[in-house]
């Protein structure tokens, strides 16, 4: 169920592992699913692609962007820094790359059909529910235990034709407070436009009482020094600027206490989700498709496998699951770090996964930690040791909850 990341890239490893398995993803979009103009991914997504499946790994690769930098932009001011290889794709492009690769090895796709209730499925030995963060699947299958929380900022998911040559973190103050996007290239003509303000900026800037499509202008207002003249699209350029194209949302946090009840296995988005601004959810799915048609090869027994494969992802994913609610937490707090100076943000910013940068003063985290010289000074490890401990609290309080 689901024609994204998830869904295709299992449906294509299992097929592959097994060529007797009758496999079809259903996806109710007619022409591949629209959402999100790009992703980003990093090397280790690459080093797993090429070990499950080297022939689309490698088309992946060639379809994405590179780029070795980031630039923090503070309200005018831009920090510059070095950062490990990161890529962009078109999501559309890698769904293409994905939904191809299975057709030839013999997965079925169905497009456009939108499954409402689990009894519109044929008769099947096993149903994965890839269909998103919303899965219809997981909301009416019984003892998953699904759990939602949701962020205060509101966010939009949007394109520009400006090519962001580095990752940029745009931050801009207006009258009624702090707003900032993140944006990369993904091919040669458009980048990805991440935009996310406090609720109260948002009202204030009055995006509150205009139809989605219109607050286009003011945004290009509003980021006018960074688009240097570019427009903003909705996050399908091409798409007509309705509500499934532009729109104001609030991040939803998503974890299940069990992936599988029955018959029934969740996978991606469906099962867990990490704020964007980490920029993982498209290679937490891709390894949960990996893992479960791993588990399925690995064990000849159903609910074995699916036993092992939510033991397995739910050890994996912790870290991440840690790290994007810091830094959900961090983007929730802006107000708290915009009064260092922009290369002392631009730096807590890449720290925004720490647990313990909440409960600190950002000028003594900065100072503790990350002050170039801070490492050389008696004093200055002293205090770290003394705080170590305490950071341990913080994380296994954070992993236990
Ligand atoms: C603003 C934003 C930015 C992001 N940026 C990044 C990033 O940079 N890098 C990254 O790795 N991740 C990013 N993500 C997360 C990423 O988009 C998701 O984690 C990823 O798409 C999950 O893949 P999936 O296959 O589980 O679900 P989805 O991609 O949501 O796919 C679910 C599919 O199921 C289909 N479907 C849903 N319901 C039904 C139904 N009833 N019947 C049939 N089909 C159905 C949908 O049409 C869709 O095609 C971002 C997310 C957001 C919100």
């Amino acid at each position: 169920m689901g024609g994204g990341p998830a869904g295709l890239y299992f449906a294509l490893l299992a097929k592959l592992g097994d060529p007797q398995h009758d496999i079809t993803v259903f996806e109710r979009s007619v022409h591949g699913p629209p959402r999100g103009l790009g992703v980003v991914f990093w090397g280790d997504l690459l080093k797993k692609l090429y070990q499950a499946d080297p022939v689309s790994a490698r088309q992946i690769e060639e379809a994405a962007r590179p780029w070795d930098n980031q630039v923090v932009d503070l309200d005018g001011t831009k920090v510059l820094s070095a950062v490990s290889r990161s890529y962009g794709i078109k999501r559309q492009r890698l769904l293409d790359i994905l939904s191809r690769r299975a057709l030839d090895a013999g997965v079925h796709i169905e497009y456009g059909h939108d499954i409402a209730t689990p009894s519109q499925l044929p008769e099947v030995d096993l149903i994965v529910a890839c269909d998103g963060l919303n899965s219809r699947i997981r909301n009416q299958t019984e003892g998953l235990a699904a759990d939602i929380s949701v962020g205060s900022n509101k966010y939009i998911w949007l394109a520009t034709d400006k090519v962001f040559e580095s990752f940029t973190w745009p931050f801009v103050h207006t009258d009624s407070g702090w707003i900032w996007g993140n944006a990369y290239a993904v091919d040669n003509e458009s980048s990805t436009f991440v935009v996310e303000c406090p609720a109260e900026t948002w009202k204030g800037l009055g995006f509150d009482a205009i139809p989605a499509q219109d607050c286009l202008p003011l945004l290009e207002k509003v980021f006018e020094h960074q688009l240097d003249g570019h427009q903003i699209f909705g996050q399908t350029p091409g798409q007509p600027p309705d509500e499934t194209n532009i729109q104001w949302l609030n991040f939803r946090r998503l974890t299940n206490e069990h992936w599988y009840a029955g018959r029934t296995v969740l996978a991606g988005d469906a099962a867990h989700t990490t704020h964007f601004s980490i920029g993982s959810g498209t290679t937490l799915a891709i390894g949960d498709a990996i893992a479960l048609a791993d588990n399925m090869r690995r064990h000849a027994d159903l609910k074995t496998a699916l036993a092992a494969y939510e033991k397995e992802r739910k050890a994996a994913i912790l870290q991440a699951q840690i790290a994007a609610r810091c830094s959900m937490q961090w983007f929730e707090n802006v107000d708290r770090y915009v009064g260092l100076k922009p290369r002392q943000f631009s730096t807590v910013l890449r720290r925004r996964r720490s647990p313990l940068l909440p409960h600190l003063p950002p000028q003594l985290y900065y100072r503790l930690w990350l002050y170039p010289t801070s490492h050389e000074l008696p004093a200055m490890r002293h205090m770290r040791k003394w705080i170590a401990p305490r950071i341990v609290k913080v994380y296994n309080r954070l992993t236990r909850s």
